[in-house]
């Protein structure tokens, strides 16, 4: 049997979808308004779609992919914690969710998750998630596989690969690692993606100079930002700045 000589597994490649509706309004509400950048830590999926609820639930393609594979979809839930409900169903034409196998060891991807809907909203209505058996069964530790399943649920409610090595103890990072984990990063932007956290209404912010007209309105909790005229170009209340 071949060797994988690749030290580097990338954990998955977002696919675009051709079922993508439209244009989501949830979603370009969740774009447009709050951005992320270097300091978040988390991103939204480049997929038009979010989960927005706890909620889904998951089938798979047979009853021998269901036996090698529940165990790390549910551990690796299980590292979200309550900030995600996915619940195993027997009735794959009921379930939202739909998790199944390929073998290519051609590439070094160990899985990929797709997301689509059909409401006008945007919000997710389906999704799955491909398990590359070529190198996701090669992975050393139970503890690892989990992982690359936390990650890819991630994935399935609407978040991003992180590329930068400073987040490479977080779960959305793209590259499997043993020392990636839920953080509370990755865990703000599941509540976001899930909807538990919004900015509706009041939320805690914080306002920081950005050039000579605009200022960046901080989310304190979840740290993602909006622009914002500075209230004067010559003293400005929110963020002090003055020329
Ligand atoms: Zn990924
Ligand atoms: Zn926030
Ligand atoms: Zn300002």
């Amino acid at each position: 049997m071949k060797k994988i000589t690749k030290t580097i597994l990338i954990i998955c490649l977002i696919m675009f979808c051709c079922s993508d509706v439209v244009y989501a309004i949830s979603q370009t509400t969740l774009e447009n308004s709050h951005k992320i950048d270097s300091v978040t830590g988390w991103g939204f999926s480049t997929q038009k779609h979010h989960m927005g609820t706890k909620n889904t639930t998951y089938s798979f393609s047979s009853q021998g992919v269901y036996a090698i594979y529940n165990t790390y979809v549910t551990q690796g839930c299980a590292l979200w914690g309550n900030n995600l409900s996915a619940v195993y169903s027997s009735n794959s034409s009921t379930a939202m969710g739909y998790i199944y196998t390929i073998y290519d060891s051609t590439n070094n991807i160990l899985a990929s998750a797709t997301t689509s809907s059909t409401r006008t909203d945007g919000l997710t209505t389906g999704w799955s998630i491909k398990i590359n058996k070529a190198n996701f069964d090669s992975l050393s530790t139970s503890s690892l596989k989990n992982k690359t399943m936390a990650h890819e649920m991630g994935h399935v409610y609407g978040l991003k690969d992180l590329t930068l090595s400073t987040f490479s103890s977080q779960i959305m990072y793209g590259y499997v690692n043993s020392s990636m984990n839920v953080t509370t990063n990755d865990i703000n932007g599941m509540k976001v993606v899930t909807e538990v956290h919004t900015h509706s209404g009041y939320y805690p912010k914080s306002y920081q100079k950005r050039d000579s007209s605009t200022h960046l309105v901080r989310c304190t909790i979840c740290k993602s930002y909006i622009i914002e005229n500075h209230t004067s170009l010559t003293n400005c209340t929110k963020c002090g700045y003055h020329n």
